[in-house]
């Protein structure tokens, strides 16, 4: 398998070569301090709200030293390729002093909606991040696309096609033969204006005709070959409504955005490299043109996330939720952000992770247990301790008194004695795991087996007396001068140190164990992507919990000790009754030997 664990060093949360707080470089922050120091947008003045450069030409300076954005389609919900993404694009501006534009590609009609649109931005903003003044849609821009498109017709740098789709499939030539020219390539300016203010006009049927721009059939690269720029869709747009029946396609009104709101720096993902010659073709035409203003926003690709055992398509997610393979967007199995949040991941979590597998232009696929180990390191420091027993078996203590009770101190992180004890209640029976007694021990095996000792975790230290089967209970006796932080406690050397729950004080509670989505590495690599799901991505439970955990609030966060780490629900839980999710284990299960 070609996973790759990334190159970098496991640098702490939050810190980065010692004796510098700098973030680990790569080649885009390489470019934008070359830029910087060569004063490159020193010149730019503009600053404010978007539109057509000249427009601008009086508008205050704006204090932004670099510009990015991040542009998704609101066709979807967010998962977690996109917070690559936004933390590459967010951070930059964090960085540089600069500006991140909040986006929205909305250039198609019939996908999208607003329910997307705020998940969007809902979790950009839980990532951290903000984008100030800076929200804007790409259906904003029509008027200026439009009149775009009008001054590439009169300069004789587009034109309107009639041909069929298919005469156009067909004269697009391929990879190792050029294109032919269109018929139609060669209709004077005057003749293309008039045909495109009918296509505005809603005087021609969908897929009659599109307008081209005329850029060269024999380019070796398809993406110039007169690539479609318009096309007729006689549709309602979720913002404008039916002023449109032309839209603007991706590839030419995202140049346009770009440049219309003064991005320095255009960040994307590497499939857009071949449509790059076409970005600065178009840019440089309506720069002729004096519809923009030069410097123009410069496009750079890095690899995208691939992660093992999820799948990061749209489409494919679409078809999880539709399908009903999970139960819906924020599934605490599904890949997404809404769902990483539901799981209990955390933002700093997913700023360690990208900060580990940095950012490069060469694809490579990242293991699932990289962002485990990036969520793991950042619980572990954020995450109080509490006692829970997932798989119980009753533990009956002979010799302690029947209706006594008392208080064990028991700390809330082992390494931070600043955050303080809490009393946890001890009495004759208590939950313990199944599988912490074994009738005939395996070899290492030091919890409970009959005859021998071990120490219930911050309480006694017991003596295994055997299993009873009639009351499925474990039975043992206790030492009573054995009780955790009691002088005299110490004398007791044993090897097994057990949790539990008192039965008489618990919580039980339900509890998810999710795991990985699927089980395969490359989902879909051999077969039908669903036909790798993994069947035991999610199981529920009933557990026996520590009291303190009823009073947990939604999203609070914990580590159950031996166990991993558990979120309070954030849609489930009610007042007194929360419901968990396993976020992740405390060790890897998934790694190979
Ligand atoms: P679609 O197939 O609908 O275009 P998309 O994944 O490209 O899906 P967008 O909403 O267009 O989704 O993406 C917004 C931004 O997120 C884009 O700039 C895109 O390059 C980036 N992005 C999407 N997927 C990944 C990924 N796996 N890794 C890094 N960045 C990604
Ligand atoms: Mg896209």
């Amino acid at each position: 398998m070609n996973t790759k664990a990334p190159n970098t060093r496991k640098p702490e949360a939050g810190k980065h070569e010692a004796g510098s707080n700098a973030p680990a470089s790569n080649f885009i922050r390489n470019i934008v301090e070359a830029d910087l120091a060569a004063g490159k947008w020193a010149a730019r003045t503009w600053g404010g709200r978007p539109g057509p450069a000249r427009a601008h030409a009086g508008s205050p300076p704006d204090a932004a030293k670099i510009r990015t954005r991040f542009p998704p389609e609101p066709n979807g919900y967010l998962h977690l390729g996109h917070a690559k993404s936004i933390l590459l694009n967010f951070g930059l501006a964090r960085e540089f002093a600069g500006a991140c534009h909040m986006r929205f590609d909305d250039t198609n009609p019939e996908k999208e909606e607003q329910e997307y649109v705020d998940s969007i931005l809902d979790a950009v903003r839980w990532l951290g991040f903000d984008w100030g003044e800076h929200l804007y849609y790409a259906s904003d821009y029509f008027d200026h696309m439009y009149e775009a498109a009008e001054y590439l017709v009169q300069a004789g740098h587009a034109y309107v096609d009639r041909q069929s789709a298919e005469e156009m499939r067909a004269n697009r030539g391929t990879l190792t033969q050029p294109g032919k020219d269109s018929p139609w390539r060669a209709t004077p300016p005057a003749g293309n204006l008039d045909l495109l203010r009918e296509m505005r006009e809603g005087r021609h049927a969908e897929g009659s005709m599109v307008l081209r721009a005329k850029v060269d059939m024999g380019s070796p690269n398809i993406n110039l070959r007169d690539p479609a720029i318009y096309r007729i869709r006689k549709a309602e747009h979720h913002r404008t409504g039916d002023t449109w029946c032309i839209y603007p396609m991706y590839t030419f009104a995202h140049p346009i955005e770009d440049a219309l709101e003064r991005i320095t720096h255009s960040v994307c993902t590497l499939e857009f490299e071949d449509q790059r010659p076409f970005y600065d073709w178009l840019l440089a035409r309506l720069a002729e043109g004096g519809l923009l203003a030069n410097p123009l926003p410069q496009q750079i690709e890095f690899a995208r996330l691939n992660l093992t055992n999820v799948v990061l398509s749209k489409r494919k997610l679409i078809q999880l939720v539709n399908e009903k393979h999970v139960e819906g967007w924020d599934d605490p199995r599904m890949p997404t952000l809404v769902g990483a949040r539901r799981r209990g991941y955390t933002p700093e979590g997913f700023r360690l992770f990208a900060e580990r597998i940095g950012v490069s232009r060469s694809d490579s696929w990242i293991d699932y247990g990289v962002l485990e180990d990036c969520m793991r390191e950042h619980l572990n420091e954020v995450a109080p301790r509490r006692m829970a027993v997932l798989d119980p078996v009753r533990l009956v203590i002979e010799n302690y008194p029947e209706g006594q009770e008392e208080l064990c101190e028991v700390p809330n992180h082992p390494q931070k004695p600043d955050w303080g004890k809490r009393s946890v209640p001890f009495s004759r029976e208590l939950w313990i795991e199944r599988e912490d007694y074994a009738e005939t021990p395996p070899k290492g095996y030091f919890r409970l087996f009959p005859g021998n000792r071990v120490r219930l975790r911050y309480g006694f230290v017991i003596e295994c007396l055997g299993y009873d089967a009639a009351s499925d209970s474990v039975r043992c006796t206790y030492l009573a001068d054995s009780k955790s932080g009691t002088p005299g406690a110490d004398a007791y050397k044993v090897k097994g140190n057990i949790h539990w729950v008192s039965a008489r004080h618990d919580y039980p509670a339900e509890v998810r164990l999710y795991d990985r989505l699927f089980s395969a590495e490359k989902p879909g690599a051999e077969r039908d992507f669903l036909a790798d799901l993994n069947p035991a991505a999610k199981r529920t439970i009933t557990a026996r919990l520590e009291p303190a955990l009823r009073e947990a609030a939604p999203e609070d966060r914990f580590q159950f000790e031996r166990h991993g780490y558990f979120v309070a629900d954030r849609i489930d839980s009610r007042p007194g009754a929360p419901v968990f999710n396993r976020a992740v284990t405390l060790r890897d299960s998934w790694a190979r030997a």
